[in-house]
């Protein structure tokens, strides 16, 4: 058997592993980009980020049509035809993989369909081809956490499955309440299942602002979304007639559902790989450690990405990949910031950055709050949307801003500039004395920032 070489070699070709092969390759390396796929992108654009952004897509402008009969516009009932919005979908992802493979070729990265594991500090078994490498990294993400004790049943579902848009079902159970379980609600009550989310914790979002989600919870409710916080699935039985979900908490009783989806996170890919052959540990969650540089405990060995635990987030990912390409090439680099944003693509959109109120207060963190609500934005009550919110937790004493967190239509794209105003260490004053264009949403941002100086006129 000829044993085959790689001078880098990324496991896993999703958002942290295409985008480091592509630097790797910029950076002048010879790179194999190794994935059981047949297509690239990972789990984001293949099943994830972007087949449900479509979705979303499509939920939003069913919603806007029937809001836009307030607006003596009566566009009808929306007839839907599932078979075509699922192709659309499938098109967009094909259109986005067929590009990756695309931008790999023109890089000369060689992409290697197969499933990687280590067999030594510097090699490694792929489909049973044995091959020795210099540098390898590994980015072999994370899979839906499946409940224990949950019957086999193809009416159960994970994002997977949900974002395979089977059918609408009329009744549908969603176990967790946190981002992917939000956004599928979102999906489906829009195309007309009647939805009920069951989560654990006191609040859907857990961690987001507390006063934000409260504007987000009401929305789905008014979408017909049932929500039940504080709620233990405990068993699911399944029927032939339907899934029997038993709850205890805070809604207390048996639950009907035609299908379920399951939403309690998500788990490291990690020994997936066996990296203890080559020395390098992974936990019992199946999390690789790495430090800011990405690199393992083993020399040459670097992993990225929801391998290497929270936030599992494509953009971190990303992040993570370039570092890594760029310390293995020779390079001083590092992802020394936990100012990861967060956003929920749900119907008004929820996002955060950097400091919520709730956490500056349990870490003891000297801080204020302020904050701007939607019903006085003239652009968004001239453009259809709902209630919203933006609010700035920020330093009482350098009026440096801290965090924020936005919800309401486009929250999500308005993230960025207090990612930016968080990450460069801006004032209150630098956003406030920044001239935003009006009518604008982001000039609730700014009228946030004038809120908390005292020189608001819009309020
Ligand atoms: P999550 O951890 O965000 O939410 C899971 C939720 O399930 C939690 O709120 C938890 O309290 C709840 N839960 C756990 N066990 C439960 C039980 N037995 N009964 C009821 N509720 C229970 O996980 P997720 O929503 O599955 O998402 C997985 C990962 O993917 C996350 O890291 C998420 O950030 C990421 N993701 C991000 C996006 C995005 O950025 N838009 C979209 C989808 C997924």
């Amino acid at each position: 058997m000829v044993e085959k070489h790689a001078d880098f070699i990324v496991l896993g070709a999703g958002p942290g592993g295409y985008a480091c092969a592509f630097r790797a390759a910029d950076l002048g390396r010879k790179v194999v980009l190794v994935d059981p796929r047949a297509t690239l992108g990972g789990v984001c654009l293949n099943e994830g980020c972007i087949p449900s952004k479509a979705l979303l897509h499509a939920a939003e402008v069913i919603r806007e049509a029937h809001e836009i009969g307030d607006w003596g516009i009566d566009l009808g009932k929306p007839k839907i035809d599932l078979d075509a919005l699922r192709s659309r979908k499938d098109g967009i992802v094909g259109q986005l993989t067929g590009g990756l493979t695309g931008l790999a070729k023109r890089r000369k990265v060689e992409t290697v369909r197969g499933t990687a594991r280590f067999t030594g500090p510097s090699s490694l078994d792929i489909d049973g081809d044995a091959w020795t490498f210099d540098q390898a990294v590994i980015a072999v993400g994370s899979a839906p956490i499946q409940l224990p004790g949950w019957p086999d049943d193809d009416r159960i579902w994970d994002s997977t499955a949900a974002l395979e848009l089977r059918q609408v079902p009329k009744r549908l159970a969603i176990v967790g309440g946190g981002i992917i379980g939000l956004e599928m609600a979102t999906v489906y009550a829009a195309l007309g299942a009647q939805v009920t989310v069951i989560e654990f914790m006191d609040q859907i979002a857990p961690g987001a602002d507390a006063e934000a989600v409260r504007v987000l919870h009401d929305a789905l409710e008014q979408q017909g979304v049932t929500i039940h916080i504080g709620t233990k699935v405990t068993t699911i039985k399944a029927t032939k007639a339907a899934l029997t979900l038993s709850c205890e908490g805070g809604f207390a009783g048996d639950l009907k559902a035609d299908a379920a989806i399951q939403a309690v996170g998500r788990r490291a890919n990690g020994a997936l790989v066996e990296p203890q052959a080559a020395g390098v540990a992974v936990d019992d969650r199946g999390v690789i450690a790495v430090d800011a540089s990405c690199r393992t405990t083993v020399d040459g060995i670097f992993a990225i990405g929801d391998v290497t635990g929270n936030p599992m987030l494509a953009h971190r990912a990303t992040h993570q990949g370039h570092v890594a390409a760029e310390v293995a090439s020779g390079h001083v680099a590092a992802l020394d910031t936990d100012l990861i944003p967060s956003v929920a693509y749900t119907s008004p959109e929820l996002a955060w950055a950097g400091l919520t109120q709730a956490q500056a207060k349990a870490q003891g963190i000297a801080h204020k709050v302020a904050s701007f609500p939607w019903a006085a934005s003239g652009r968004n009550l001239s453009s259809g949307g709902g209630d919203g919110l933006t609010k700035l937790v920020y330093c009482p004493e350098t009026h440096r801003v801290l965090g924020a967190t936005l919800v309401g239509r486009n929250a999500g794209e308005l993230l960025a500039e207090c990612v930016l105003a968080v990450e460069m260490g801006a004032t209150l004053e630098d956003i406030a004395l920044t001239v935003h264009a009006h009518p604008t949403l982001s000039e609730t941002i700014a009228f946030t920032a004038e809120r908390a100086l005292g020189t608001l006129t819009d309020l």
